[in-house]
């Protein structure tokens, strides 16, 4: 496979740019290798500077799910981009997303559109903090919500891809407030609480987490923390930054039948966009500025191009309940045929799925929390990774991070992933 240019300006890139990339994972150091700079791409595949076309499993992260370039929301946001960029003043289409999010996301009473995930999570702390008059939070390690200062503590993501789920920088003032509990450890969460008695503000969490890969929460989990918020006055946060819009057309909330108190939302909510939105019960939310006294605001916020974008890939999902039907078929497709490749091999490897999002993880032993991700051989991905990309499949170069499976993979593109992903697992384990 011919990657000259791609090499020649991820060389260039490092001059300028810390990495030569402007977020941590993207520079393929976790796999090895230099990474692909692309030049475009269209449905369900992506094409590199050098002239290769790869089938794309990751989906710019997870707001592609409907693939690449989709014609309706390309149509919105040139026709907005005509209409100026930016107003930075208030807009309809700012009204028709945020009724359409509260009328698709259970738990949503009232919303604020932000510009990206971290913003989402950043304010919805900071909200829960107003509104309950006390300063800590409980986090689970291994979940990530985005870089905001009291989220790098145990973070995954490329926090845990790149070996800094602490990051420097973050004060141990910041950090003290930040309790740390394990996923799916409901009685280990009632332990954190027990010892901070009233000093808890927020529990979040990612309610099926995708950024140690993907990771299913145990029967009982979510229900129980809901139980735990409910008796103790904590404000339940889910972090559907990766979920919403696509476990269902409400998130894992919907899906899984649990209702926090507020939501984060990003990706697909801005389809390709830069957009997240933070949202939850009217009586939370009316403690957001100028409503009430927690501040939060932004130059772009609501930006018409991000909303036109948005709204259109929202009304989409909305009018189009069958895209999850599909969304999981496909997923269920690819699944199967990794199954039998291990069954035929003899291979005991983990794969979690729900939806559209899986993960293969290179271990034998079940795969429930930041512990057991960390049991995967990172090595072994390292390679399984790149001979993906030399048979054209784009994957997410991180054992870490679920994957995204878009509506518009055709049964040719999942028997090439299923082939793709025998072959590979032969060279790499050796079989
Ligand atoms: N929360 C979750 C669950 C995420 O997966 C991410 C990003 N992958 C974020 C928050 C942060 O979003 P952003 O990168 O848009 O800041």
């Amino acid at each position: 496979m011919k990657i000259e240019k791609s090499k020649s300006l991820f060389s260039r890139a490092k001059n300028y740019i810390p990495g030569g990339v402007n977020s941590p994972v993207r520079a393929f150091k976790a796999v090895g290798g230099d990474p692909i700079f692309f030049k475009s791409a269209s449905g369900a595949y992506m094409y590199d500077e050098d002239g290769n076309k790869y089938i794309d499993m990751i989906n710019s992260w997870g707001p592609m799910i409907l693939g690449h370039a989709h014609e309706e929301v390309e149509e919105a946001i040139i026709k907005a981009v005509r209409n100026s960029p930016s107003f930075g003043a208030p807009a309809e289409r700012e009204l028709l997303i945020a009724e359409l999010i509260c009328e698709m996301v259970p738990s949503v009473e009232r919303v604020r559109m932000v510009n990206s995930g971290t913003e989402a999570t950043m304010s919805a702390i900071r909200v829960a903090r107003g509104y309950t008059g006390r300063d800590k939070i409980i986090k689970f390690d291994g979940c990530y919500h985005g870089h905001g200062d009291s989220f790098l503590i145990a973070a995954g993501s490329g926090a845990m891809t790149m070996g800094t789920p602490n990051s420097p920088g973050v004060t141990a003032g910041t950090a003290k407030d930040t309790l740390q509990a394990n996923f799916n450890d409901l009685e280990g969460v009632k332990q954190v609480v027990a010892d901070n008695k009233d000093e808890i503000a927020a529990i979040i969490l990612e309610p099926v987490p995708g950024n140690m890969g993907c990771v299913l929460p145990q029967q009982g989990f979510l229900e129980g923390l809901r139980q735990l918020c409910d008796e103790e006055g904590i404000v339940l946060i889910f972090d559907e930054v990766m979920s919403g819009f696509r476990l269902a057309k409400g998130g894992a909330q919907e899906r899984l039948g649990v209702i926090p108190d507020m939501t984060t939302l990003g990706k697909i909510i801005g389809g390709g966009m830069p957009v997240g939105a933070y949202g939850g019960k009217k009586e939370i939310m009316d403690y957001v500025s100028p409503q009430g006294p927690v501040y939060q605001a932004g130059t772009l916020s609501g930006n018409p191009v991000a909303m036109a974008a948005g709204h259109t890939i929202l009304n989409y999902l909305y009018d189009h309940p069958e895209t999850y039907g599909k969304l999981e078929s496909n997923t269920k497709k690819i699944v199967a045929g990794y199954k039998e490749t291990l069954d035929v091999l003899g291979l005991d490897m983990t794969i979690n799925q729900i939806g559209s999002m899986y993960s293969l993880f290179f271990t034998d032993s079940q795969v429930t929390d930041f512990e057991s991700a960390k049991k995967c051989d990172t090595a072994a991905f390292g390679q399984y990774f790149n001979l993906m990309l030399q048979h054209g499949i784009y994957l997410a170069p991180s054992q870490f991070e679920t994957l995204f499976v878009s509506a518009v993979l055709s049964d040719e593109d999942i028997q090439d992933i299923i082939s793709a992903n025998d072959e590979c697992l032969r060279a790499v384990m050796d079989v």
